[in-house]
This record gives structure tokens, C-alpha cells and sequence, in this order.
């Protein structure tokens, strides 16, 4: 089966989930919805990809030479899963409409939980996704927690987690929000939403999380301590962060000190648009102390969920029962990697 995907809200994520679905055997997009005929809508039309709007809006389109393929209710309708990556809260007031189609969708980090059957991380709950119609990837951080908590707990007992979230202010594309010059708890009281959000995922871990937005564009930044119930070493930590697939342990010996040296990386490696798909490990970060594991890592908010989107489609269609399988084929149609150099 070659499932039909269309994309709602083609914007900084939405775009990247259309590209990465280019690359797939197995599933294939059919639209994406645009409201208005930007340079995001003039590009996914010259890479062939068809473009759905509102009724009131086709001449415009049609004035900038963009051919519209239809109403995003035709869109809808022409597909077997709507991937909503439509701004936070925007998604919900679509569910109604994909469930008048009988439609299956995947929302994103910005909605509820309660929206959805179940909240997705690939490496850890691919199985609850199986068969499911109403399917949520949780936010660029929850996933990156995720994927390191996961990783760390398929080996070793977990007493608790807590973290410290320096948050990028911004999109790089993005005029309208800041700081520019301020370090903004986010919120001030504890915890932030990351921690409750990753108990959707892993239901059975303590985590408490707190979070600040910083002036920066281009990743966040999580400081993680964990307490754990057995002895461990930091080579026990280092290995299962090394073998797991999505994450890359960078080395300071070859110059990755900040997020910055980690952009320069993608950009040289020749990642489109700098995608950086894997939790970005500061090797050098992880310390364990008696009981307690300390590390630092970096998450680029743009790409870390687009893999994950790839999944939940083949679990909520049983294209693939086995999340490894289903991991292992993703990374290789989109090069992500999980070390480097090779
Ligand atoms: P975005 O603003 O970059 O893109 C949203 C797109 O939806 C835009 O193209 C916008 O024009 C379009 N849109 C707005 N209203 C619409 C409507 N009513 N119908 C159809 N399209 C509409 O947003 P984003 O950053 O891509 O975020 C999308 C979702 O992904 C949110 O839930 C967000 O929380 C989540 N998310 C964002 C990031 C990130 O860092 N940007 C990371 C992970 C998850």
C-alpha cells in the first residue's frame, strides 16, 4: 500500500514533513494546503507538488501562476492521512473535519494530548500508535527528552529526572517574537510543560522540568540530571547513548563547543537547510557522580520531529508493526544519522 498524505499548514514544519515524505516508497503527498501564494507556495509548486487553498483565494494564486488543485476540503477528501502542522491550537479546530471524512490525521506538539488517542515518540511508543486514527508528535523538545530518557531507561533503572531548558526565542524566519535581550523563565513557577508532556509519552517516569527562553534562533539547549536507581559509569552512558539511532555524541576535541560548531556541521555535511534530525550530544557533557548521570545536549527545533511524523504514519497504518524497522528505513531515505564522523 502506497498511503496518500496531504500536508495542513505548510510552514516551518509542515514544509520539511512534505519534503521527507518525497523520499518514501511507501507513502505519497498529494497536496499541501497554502493560503496564500508566498515563495514557500511558488517552490512547492515547481517541485510538482499540488497545491489546495480556500475557494476565495484561487484567483490570487492563479494571478501569482500557481495552478490550484483545489479546496483543502478537496485535499481532505483525495487523502488517507492529513498531516496538521497548522500553528498551535489551529489544529484542533480541524479535527471535526477529518473525522466528517473519516479521515485519519497526525497533529503536532502545539496541541492537547487530549485531542488525540495517543502522543508519539518513535523510539519510545511505536507500538500504541498501531492501528490508531488520532495520533499527536509531541514538541522538538519532549521528543529530544524522549529519545534520551528512552534510550537510557532500555538499560538502566531510572530513579527521576530533572531538566533545565534554555528554549531559542524564535524561528530563524520569525519577525515577531523575541527576546532580544533578556533570559526569560518560561515559565517562572515550576515545573514547565516539558516534563508533564514527556509523562504522555512515558507515563511511568518522574520528571520535573524548567524552562527559559533565550535570544537565539537556532536550537535549544537542555541541561539533564539524572538519578538513577543502579550504579552506572560514564562509559555505560556513552555507549547506549552512541549505539541508539537518532542520537549523535559530539566530540569538543573536533571543535563542537556550542550549538553554533553543531549548525556549522550540518551546513558543511550539506543537510538541506541545516536540517539537524538527531539529538545533538555534548560528549564531552556526560558525567556520572555516585548516583547521578549529568549531560548536555542540543535540539534543533526546525527537523528533530519530521522522522517522527514519518513513523507515526507507517504505525498508524501497520505499514510496519516493528518501530525499529520503521526507524532504521526512515533514517536511511532522509541520511540521519546516529554518530559521526562514521
Ligand atoms: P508555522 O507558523 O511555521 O507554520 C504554520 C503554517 O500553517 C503556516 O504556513 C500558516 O500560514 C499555516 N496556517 C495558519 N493558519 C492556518 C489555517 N487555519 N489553515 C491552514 N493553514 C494555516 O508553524 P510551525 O512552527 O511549523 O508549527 C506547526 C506545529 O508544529 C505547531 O503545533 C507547533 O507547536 C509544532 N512544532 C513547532 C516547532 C518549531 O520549532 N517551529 C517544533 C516542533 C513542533
Amino acid at each position: 500500500m502506497v498511503v496518500k498524505v496531504s500536508i495542513n499548514g505548510y510552514g516551518t514544519i509542515g514544509k520539511r514533513i512534505a519534503d521527507a515524505i518525497l523520499k518514501q516508497d511507501d507513502m505519497e503527498i498529494i497536496g499541501v494546503a497554502k493560503k496564500t501564494p508566498d515563495f514557500n507556495a511558488v517552490i512547492a509548486f515547481k517541485s510538482n507538488i499540488p497545491i489546495y487553498t480556500i475557494p476565495d483565494n484561487v484567483k490570487e494564486f492563479e494571478k501569482a501562476g500557481i495552478s490550484v488543485t483545489g479546496t483543502i476540503e478537496d485535499m481532505i477528501k483525495n487523502s488517507d492521512i492529513i498531516i496538521d502542522a497548522t500553528p498551535k491550537k489551529v489544529g484542533a479546530t480541524y479535527k471535526p473535519l477529518y473525522e466528517k471524512y473519516g479521515k485519519k490525521a497526525i497533529f503536532q506538539g502545539g496541541e492537547k494530548h487530549s485531542l488525540v488517542e495517543v502522543s508519539f515518540n518513535a523510539l519510545s511508543n511505536y507500538n500504541s500508535a498501531l492501528g490508531k486514527n488520532f495520533v499527536r508528535v509531541v514538541s522538538c523538545n519532549t521528543t529530544a527528552l524522549c529519545r534520551i530518557i528512552q534510550t537510557i531507561r532500555n538499560r538502566f533503572e531510572i530513579k527521576k529526572v530533572r531538566a533545565v531548558i534554555m528554549r531559542r526565542g524564535a524561528d530563524p524566519h520569525e519577525i515577531k517574537t523575541g527576546p532580544i535581550e533578556a533570559l526569560v523563565p518560561n515559565p517562572v513557577t515550576l515545573p514547565s510543560h516539558h516534563g508533564p508532556d514527556v509523562n504522555t509519552v512515558i507515563p511511568d517516569i518522574d520528571i520535573t522540568t524548567t524552562a527559559v527562553i533565550t535570544p537565539t534562533t537556532r536550537m535549544h539547549l537542555h541541561v539533564l540530571s539524572l538519578s538513577m536507581q543502579e550504579r552506572v559509569t560514564r562509559d555505560d552512558i556513552l555507549n547506549a547513548l552512541v549505539e541508539a539511532p537518532r542520537i549523535i555524541v559530539f566530540d569538543a576535541k573536533l571543535g563542537f563547543s556550542s550549538t553554533a560548531s553543531i549548525i556549522e556541521w550540518a551546513r558543511d555535511i550539506g543537510r538541506l537547510r541545516y536540517d539537524i534530525y538527531e539529538v545533538a550530544v555534548f560528549g564531552d557533557s556526560i558525567t556520572v557522580q555516585n548516583d547521578e548521570v549529568w549531560l548536555m545536549y542540543a535540539v534543533h527545533q526546525e527537523a528533530i520531529v519530521v522522522p517522527e511524523n514519518i513513523d507515526a504514519i507507517r504505525a498508524m497504518f501497520e505499514l510496519e508493526r516493528d518501530g525499529f524497522k520503521s526507524i532504521e528505513k526512515t533514517d536511511k531515505s532522509l541520511g540521519i544519522l546516529s554518530r559521526w564522523p562514521l
